[in-house]
């Protein structure tokens, strides 16, 4: 059921481009206010049945991703070198976006994320910055996104989170081989774990069983509609309610905008590759920290010569990702981590920046097992295995099942320089500019990469580890954690949206996705874009009853 169809001629109330993480919340929370709704989606609408085990078609060849065939991107360290094609981002390319596949780590952000730059100062060669809003303006919205998309976890076990108005709605996920050897190793340091809180129901809820553990989690869609992404949670919600229709296969090129500066809608290709254009009274953005910027830059015209919502200058900059740190080690018994979720045991001791440690920066660590078979044998053993024969397949009998590994989840600071901008000779395969990637590392953001790996490993060799091996932090991973890029803020000079994710330039035009992040925290963004989202939509639902869009 794709709900009513409205004709491109009609303008509906709310246009939403992009169902994924905020886009499905933006679309279920406006149609059940009553309003009429169009959701483009440029990803297929995929169901349960499509949701197969096949390890190469997933995880070798990204198959729920973007793919930088058809849509390429390309990347430099500065504006000084020339842009090589390069996939420098992933993010999940369907109905539910990236919350079908993602690994569903779902933290909250501490009270103290928020007011870094107040706690800690300015740092130089860095837009370092408060946000325009409070932990404690969020947490009735990080309650309502726990409860209304299913999240488990033990409120309260972690000892560094801010307050909670009401536990989590679902107890946590069963502890996994790696969490109970992470527990010990860590209590043993004198550290605080606590049970992973997930975006996957330990339990059934809402009309959705509970998780099998099938094991082919991070990466793959749950045939269980376990895993709660937008698309088996709110979606369905928004469809029920008769006045939202969602387009699948509906790729948006440009946002239109009349005389006065106001949007009227959005053109797109259908699947068959026809150009249409959807009217609408106001167009919620949702396309994620690297799209959305690329769209803006895209519908430049001759009121916004820089391209949408850019008075500032500042869409596209800001770009933030996942640092982090990745260390495994050897254990003497099968730990058989290929089972179920990945994570199931984190901890936050490390989280807060400390001036003493000499850089800025902190990290989350968590304990898990991110292996496939065959990407065991391309990329799971350590550097000195030897790559054939008989001693490289006993080495994966051997350490397939005794492995596990421990992932930090560290601060990337927001650097005016790293940024998303329109490639000048990079096409994609409907003519459009690739979005052209230029990221350079801050120091601190290194400092604290190698810092947290010594303690990874130091827990590892407390978990009783024969054998720790780690990549270089240095090491070039496509990024999936997409923040910054349409910051917010309370001025308009220095920001491209409001405290409420309306663009300062445009009555009209919500920005509601990671774009809107103002830092980085400490990773695993989802909870507090979807908060965002939650609290966006209530404001903007407030803004339409009074009849305040659009002026
Ligand atoms: C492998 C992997 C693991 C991850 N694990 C975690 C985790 O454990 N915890 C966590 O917090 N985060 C995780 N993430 C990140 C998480 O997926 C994102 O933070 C989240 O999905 C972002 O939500 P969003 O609404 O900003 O964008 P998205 O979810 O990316 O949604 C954007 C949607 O817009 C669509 N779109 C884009 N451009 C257009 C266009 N021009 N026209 C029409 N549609 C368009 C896209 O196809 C997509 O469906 C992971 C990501 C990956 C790839
Ligand atoms: S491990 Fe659980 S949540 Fe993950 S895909 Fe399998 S059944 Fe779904």
């Amino acid at each position: 059921m794709s709900g009513p169809a409205f004709r491109p001629s009609h303008a509906v109330d709310f246009l939403i481009i992009g169902s994924g993480g905020a886009g499905g919340v933006m679309a279920k929370e406006l149609s059940s206010a009553g309003f009429s709704v169009v959701v483009l989606e440029q990803g297929p609408w995929l169901k349960e049945k499509d949701f197969t085990h096949d390890e190469i078609k997933y995880s070798v060849r990204g198959g729920l991703m973007n793919d930088s065939d058809v849509q390429p991107s390309t990347f430099r360290e500065n504006d000084g070198q020339p842009a090589k094609r390069l996939r420098a981002f992933e993010y999940g390319r369907q109905v539910g976006g990236g919350t079908v596949h993602f690994t569903a780590n779902y933290w909250r952000f501490h009270e103290t994320d928020f007011r870094e730059c107040s706690l800690f100062g300015a740092i130089p060669g860095t837009g370092f910055a408060d946000w325009p809003v409070t932990y404690a303006d969020l947490e009735p919205w990080y309650t309502k996104a726990e409860y209304d998309l299913g999240i488990s976890g033990q409120g309260g076990a972690n000892p560094f989170e801010g307050p909670r108005s009401r536990p989590y709605p679902l107890p946590p996920m069963p502890v996994k081989s790696s969490g109970v050897l992470f527990e010990r190793a860590t209590r043993k340091l004198g550290l605080h774990p606590f049970p992973a809180p997930v975006a996957i129901l330990s339990q059934p809820y809402a009309g959705r069983g509970a998780c099998t553990h099938c094991g082919f989690c991070e990466i793959f869609g749950c045939e269980m509609r376990a895993k709660s992404s937008t698309l088996v949670s709110v979606i369905p919600v928004a469809l029920k309610t008769g006045r939202c229709e969602l387009r699948p296969g509906c790729y948006v090129r440009r946002i239109r905008t009349d005389s006065q500066g106001r949007v009227t809608g959005a053109v797109y290709f259908d699947s068959r590759r026809r150009e249409i254009f959807q009217r609408a009274k106001a167009v919620v953005l949702c396309a994620n920290g690297i799209e959305s910027p690329r769209l803006l830059l895209q519908s430049k015209s001759k009121r916004f010569p820089e391209g949408l919502a850019n008075s500032s200058g500042l869409v596209g900059k800001y770009l933030m990702w996942d640092n982090g740190a990745f260390a495994s080690g050897l254990f003497e018994h099968p730990l058989n981590e290929f089972k179920s979720i990945q994570v199931t045991r984190v901890i936050h001791d490390y989280y807060r920046a400390d001036p003493a440690r000499g850089f800025y920066g902190g990290g989350g660590i968590d304990a898990r097992f991110d292996f496939y078979p065959a990407g065991f044998a391309l990329a799971g053993l350590p550097e000195d295995a030897p790559k054939w024969g008989d001693g490289y397949k006993r080495m994966l009998r051997e350490y397939f099942t005794r492995t596990m590994s421990l992932l930090s989840h560290s601060t990337s600071l927001p650097r005016e320089k790293n940024s998303i901008t329109l490639d000048p000779e990079v096409k994609d395969a409907w003519g459009l500019p690739a979005a052209r990637i230029t990221f350079a590392q801050h120091p601190d953001d290194m400092a604290a990469m190698r810092w947290l790996l010594g303690k990874q490993r130091e827990i590892l060799e407390a978990a009783g580890a024969k054998k720790i091996w780690a990549a270089p932090v240095e090491t070039f991973h496509p990024t999936r954690h997409l923040m910054g890029t349409c910051r917010m803020g309370n001025d308009p000079k220095t920001s491209v949206v409001n405290a409420f994710s309306k663009a300062h330039d445009v009555p009209n035009l919500f920005i509601v996705d990671g774009s809107n992040f103002v830092t980085s925290a400490r990773q695993q963004p989802t909870a507090t874009i979807q908060a965002l989202a939650y609290r966006a939509a209530d404001h903007l639902a407030s803004l339409a009853r009074l009849g305040d869009l659009g002026r």
